[in-house]
């Protein structure tokens, strides 16, 4: 099966491991990836590592003259000054990152995120050249309501001011059911592909044709190795953010060489 976009699989590690396991996951990688680690290959998926901020830059030491990228889970809303503990696009950039998650559940639900500043956050990561993962999906209230759409859509609305810009290629939108994260309950193939095809839709209609025939829609929610092709076959689905999964090299591996195994059919 071939996609029509470029696969993306990325790992969000969330605030986990540390300096010594993040060395041997990296080391691991380097052994069980050998195609991603010789500069004139070219693999066919990419694949993204979003560690803790602080470890940004060992992560970028430890996969150079690779062809892993490496994102951060957070910029600032700010440029940069007088704002203690926060951390820029321009920096996160400065360190050899190609994108950022904004707008995970998890900084909305537990840090009060609102629209307004996830829009802002986007704006920063455009500044810098960063590609922004928009994380959007409901709450398990909403789903059992059967509202999930409009309130995805809604969620897309409130950032349409901040996208409405963009050129084809520079933006990846993740669907992750918060019910799914984390909870070992995922949102069935069908369900994710009908939110990706909508997703595409709503980016055809609201921002470009061009910009919805190029941007890449993840499923995120409990995505492991056992349940990776399930979605990454759906033909809306151009990979997926990973969460617990992607915590083990040895499953990160494993999830990468189930989907590169159903490229080849
Ligand atoms: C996530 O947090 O983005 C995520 C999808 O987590 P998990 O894979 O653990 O459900």
């Amino acid at each position: 099966m071939m996609h029509e976009r470029r696969p993306l699989l990325a790992a969000n590690w969330k605030q986990n491991l540390l300096w010594h396991d993040i060395e041997s996951y990296c080391e691991d990688l380097r052994a069980g990836l050998p195609d991603y680690f010789v500069e004139d290959s070219e693999p066919a998926i990419d694949l993204l590592i979003c560690p803790p901020l602080c470890y940004l830059g060992l992560v970028g030491a430890l996969l150079e003259d690779s062809h892993v990228y490496s994102g951060s889970q957070l910029v600032s809303m700010e440029g940069g000054g007088a704002f203690t503990g926060e951390v820029s696009a321009q920096m996160v950039a400065d360190l050899g990152c190609d994108y950022t998650i904004i707008g995970h559940s998890e900084r909305r639900n537990l840090f009060g995120e609102t629209e307004e500043q996830i829009g802002r956050r986007i704006q920063q990561a455009f500044d810098h050249d960063l590609v922004p993962i928009l994380c959007v999906g409901e709450d398990l209230e909403t789903r059992r309501a059967g509202r999930e759409q409009s309130f995805v859509l809604r969620q897309l609305d409130a950032q349409l001011q901040y996208l409405g810009d963009i050129d084809a290629g520079e933006l990846v939108v993740a669907y992750e059911p918060i019910w799914a994260i984390g909870t070992g309950e995922n949102a069935s193939a069908e369900d994710a592909q009908q939110m990706a095809r909508l997703i595409r839709e709503w980016v055809g209609s609201k921002v470009s044709s061009k910009v919805s025939e190029s941007v890449q829609v993840l499923y995120g929610g409990s995505v492991k190795a056992g349940n990776i092709v399930e979605y990454f076959s759906q033909p809306d689905v151009d990979g997926a953010l990973i969460g617990g999964a992607s915590l083990s090299s040895e499953s990160m591996i494993a999830m990468l060489q189930a989907c590169l195994a159903q490229l080849r059919i």
